[in-house]
């Protein structure tokens, strides 16, 4: 579904530039959601970046549904990990740039922006600025933007940092009911290697200068998915 061959990025200016990444190859099926790891500065961003096509690789190509991703599209979106809302329009407003882009009417428009902002439970922020809120609020707000969208594909870039435990576990179950009732395709990058493990059907670790597959994990711990509501009760003591 999403095919990554061979991607080479170094940003350089001739010799001397190290890469950033090289050699990165990884088939991911339709509906699997595969995580991310690797230390900082080893280029999760920069290929997330490659395979919603805002940066095109030096070498080697991505290909999604079999065709070269040359451009962003509005059926793969990206929640940057610096969130990306526009400070101009309110959180309601932020939520409804990618619904107008796919022409969607007012009133559903409204419909999912509703349905959106409860899921992150910011349904009494809609009409505030981005500047007005907590960064973990900025947060959530990017990720419903991103949701409202319905798109095929969800590259998120660390999109639960900056959250609580009792909000992130919540979202993390949200982000689990989308994978198997859409089928939506999700690359995860994460620092949390218990996040990764309870999220990821495979976990693709990185090394650093340059970022290459140092292992691919196939999670295979269904059991580590029986939350309880004690879990929850936990996480508050
Ligand atoms: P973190 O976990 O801290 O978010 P990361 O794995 O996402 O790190 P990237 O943001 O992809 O890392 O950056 C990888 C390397 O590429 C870094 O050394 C960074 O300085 C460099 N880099 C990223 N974008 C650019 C750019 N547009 N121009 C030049 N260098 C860049
Ligand atoms: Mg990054």
């Amino acid at each position: 579904f999403i095919e990554i061959e061979n991607v080479f990025q170094s940003f350089g200016d001739g010799a001397g530039s190290p890469p950033v990444l090289e050699n990165i190859n990884l088939d991911i099926k339709q509906g699997e959601l595969v995580c991310l790891l690797g230390p900082s500065g080893c280029g999760k961003s920069t290929l997330l970046n490659i395979v919603a096509g805002f940066i095109k690789a030096e070498e080697g190509s991505v290909r999604i549904e079999g065709e070269v991703v040359t451009a962003p599209a509005i059926n793969r979106l990206v929640i940057f990990q610096d969130y990306g809302l526009l400070p101009w329009r309110t959180v309601g407003q932020n939520v409804a740039l990618g619904l107008e882009v796919k022409k969607v009417t007012r009133a559903e428009q409204n419909i999912m922006i509703t349905k959106y902002l409860k899921m992150v439970g910011l349904e009494d922020a809609r009409d505030r600025f981005p500047h007005q809120l907590s960064g973990g609020m900025q947060q959530r707000a990017a990720i419903a933007r991103a949701l409202a969208v319905q798109p095929e594909i969800l590259l998120m870039d660390e999109p639960f940092g900056a959250l609580d435990a009792i909000t992130r576990m919540k979202l993390q179950e949200d982000i689990l009911t989308l994978c198997r009732e859409t089928g939506t395709t999700i690359l995860f990058v994460t620092h949390d290697i218990e996040e990764a493990v309870y999220l990821a059907d495979r976990i693709v670790i990185l090394s650093a200068n340059p970022g290459r597959i140092h292992a691919v994990l196939d999670v295979e711990m269904p059991h580590l998915r029986e939350r309880t509501s004690d879990d929850f009760v936990l996480m508050r003591d």
